[in-house]
């Protein structure tokens, strides 16, 4: 079986790359064979980069979340742009928008955001996307701005009629260990009845672990909960949803594993 963890947040696993490295073994034994780590921190992307670049199962997703909004780095757009260029960066993101933490303000964050899709567009990367009760203002902006090689929905938190008005867009769906619940009855109705070659999953390490896992910190390693979730929901072979599935990564990101 092959799993693609297609958003962890590897460094905020442990400050420790120790342990870091420890965790994708782990996923590894666990048929994780390749994961994005998330680099939504410009500062400290050069240090993700050095601690794991021996690590040939990892690719890595750099950008700017909403989060960042109120103290954005000096040139960001120059240096998203530089660091973008690197081997192994197979998107931009996560970026998006964040109605509920409300950071800064909603012009800011949509600024913030639109600046990405176009640094995505330049770049010809995909984009990883946040978004927390801003759906509509997002499905908007794709409207207008998606970039050719699409987006993903990152921990799909939409329920399914907000998936069928995305569905003709070049979107992907990933699914975070919040399908694992059993309360999640939006999720588990978008899980099923999306077309299998839109979905992705992804642990969103370290936060939202699956339900048998509750109370732990996140780990790639557990993914395999959250597929065996939809493939149930499915009603289909673990085997061969998870293989689907790892083929939709790749393609996504434009890499072979
Ligand atoms: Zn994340």
């Amino acid at each position: 079986m092959r799993l693609f963890d297609t958003h962890a947040h590897i460094s905020l696993i442990d400050d420790d790359p120790i342990e870091q490295l420890i965790a994708i073994r782990e996923a590894k034994k666990s048929n994780v064979h390749a994961i994005v780590t998330i680099c939504s921190n410009i500062d400290t992307f050069e240090k993700t980069f050095e601690d794991l670049q021996s690590e040939k199962s990892v690719f890595y997703s750099v950008g700017i979340s909403p989060s960042a909004v109120e103290e954005l780095p000096p040139n960001w757009q120059e240096r998203l742009a530089h660091i973008a260029n690197r081997k192994g960066v197979v998107a931009i993101g996560e970026t998006g928008l964040d109605y509920y933490r409300k950071y800064g303000n909603k012009r800011e964050q949509i600024e913030l955001f639109m600046q990405q899709l176009d640094i995505a567009r330049e770049l010809d990367l995909p984009v990883v996307l946040h978004n927390r009760e801003a759906g509509e203002d997002i499905l908007k902006i794709l409207l207008e701005r998606i970039p050719p090689r699409g987006v993903v929905f990152h921990c799909y938190s939409e329920n399914w009629e907000f998936a069928k008005k995305t569905l003709d867009l070049n979107v992907m769906y990933s699914f975070a260990g919040s399908v694992t619940y059993r309360n999640a009855r939006h999720l588990h109705e978008t899980a099923t009845n999306l077309p299998i070659e839109r979905i992705l999953i992804e642990s969103e390490t370290p936060f939202i672990p699956p339900s048998k896992r509750h109370g732990k910190r996140n780990r790639p390693a557990y993914l395999i909960d959250t597929a065996e979730s939809i493939a149930k929901l499915r009603n289909e072979d673990l085997e061969e949803f998870t293989e689907q599935v790892f083929l939709n990564s790749e393609k996504f990101f434009d890499v072979s594993v």
